[in-house]
């Protein structure tokens, strides 16, 4: 009988198969493997320098360890405050608050949840009851949201409720409050774990301005009530505040994350002379052409009181050389709609700016930090 003329092309495509799938294993089996950890965790399923240095983590731990650590972190947060010469234990109280907030479900857990609320909450709170007389005190609140107060103006930059789990984010009366208490709102870029239309509304329907990355919202009503500064390393815009009472001076530094993200980096000066840098989701590439080509001038350009990096930006100590701040206080930790693997600690933090020359502040939800002039 005649073969079958797709006899030989069958078996050709098998044969092309097997060499096909043999080779595939012999490149993977002549990378170089990551030497294995032998405390497995989630976060080691995904080798990469990032996740180095880190605990490892449980899909879940029982309720009562979880109860009985938060309630030590805020005896703990609220019996030594953050300082520049930190309390050792504090380092511990944030180190368990990794532990817990990277257990799988975290952003699911009812106690979470309620020490998340609970700890805004308190800052709100405390905003409405503290008038500054002199220097400046900041509020760090949810991921790099911050609430910044100076004698004469309040400013927040990338304020939102929280995250997209059902029953982790704030109460919008809260969000309301905080509104109140705020001159302005400064947006770094579009990811919704710092840009919040309901709370940019809050912001506009009580007529104070909304500083927003170009693009933001495009095609949505919304968009044409924002303010939309063009980036650039040598323009000082100028926002007015408290109808028109005061202005803010803010350089919008033309940042990214990553290579297609535009990000706002923003330099804001207060009528009373300090001036703070908000960094967004700054990072990327290094090198000439770069962002740091800029960035490496900040702190040349302007003479900086306090940086607000996120704490896992490019380089964070070489961000910090350029910018030249008197005071680092970092932002971002634990951003709970990220997958475990990309949920960065304060852990991460501490290791990032291990032997800087700048002080630097590590804060937990919800803690602010008086800094003298
Ligand atoms: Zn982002
Ligand atoms: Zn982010």
């Amino acid at each position: 009988m005649e073969a079958s003329p797709l006899r030989p092309t069958a078996q050709h495509l098998r044969r092309a198969l097997f060499g096909a799938a043999l080779l595939q294993a012999l490149l993977v089996y002549a990378q170089p493997a990551a030497a294995p950890k032998p405390y497995p965790s989630p976060r080691h399923a995904y080798p990469s320098p990032r996740y180095e240095l880190t605990a490892p983590e449980l899909p879940d731990a029982p309720d009562e360890w979880i109860d009985r650590s938060i309630q030590w972190v805020n005896d703990i947060l609220d019996s030594y405050g953050p300082d520049v010469v930190e309390h050792p234990v504090r380092r511990a109280a944030l180190i368990r608050l990794d532990d817990i907030l990277h257990i799988d479900s975290a952003p699911a857990k009812t106690l979470v949840q309620q020490f998340y609320r609970a700890r805004i909450e308190k800052a709100v709170k405390e905003i409405e009851a503290t008038r500054v007389t002199s220097g400046m005190r900041i509020w760090k609140l949810y991921n790099h949201g911050f609430f910044v107060r100076t004698p004469s103006v309040s400013f927040t930059f990338d304020i939102v409720p929280g995250t997209r789990a059902p029953g982790f984010e704030v109460d919008a009366k809260v969000l309301e409050r905080l509104a109140g208490q705020s001159d302005a709102l400064l947006i770094s870029h579009m990811h919704n774990d710092h840009a919040s239309q309901i709370v940019a509304k809050l912001f506009l329907d009580r007529k104070k301005p909304v500083v927003a990355p170009e693009g933001l919202w495009s095609g949505q009503d919304i968009a044409a009530r924002l303010i939309f500064p063009k980036p650039s390393a040598t323009t000082i815009h100028e926002i007015p505040i408290q109808n028109g009472r005061q202005v803010l001076k803010v350089v919008v530094y033309p940042g990214h994350q990553g290579a297609r993200v535009t990000n706002n980096v923003q330099l804001l000066t207060t009528p009373d002379g300090f001036t703070v840098v908000h960094t967004g989701d700054q990072s990327g590439a290094e090198g000439p052409g770069s962002d740091f080509d800029w960035i490496a001038n900040i702190g040349y350009q302007h003479p900086v009181d306090l940086l607000m990096p996120n704490c896992w930006t490019t380089d964070m100590q070489r961000v910090a050389r350029g910018v030249d701040p008197k005071l680092i206080i970092t932002g971002h930790e634990n951003e709970m709609g990220h997958a475990v693997k990309d949920r960065r600690g304060y852990t991460q933090t501490y290791n990032h700016l291990f032997g800087s020359h700048y002080p630097f502040i590590v804060m937990g939800w919800g803690e602010s930090y008086y800094y003298p002039k």
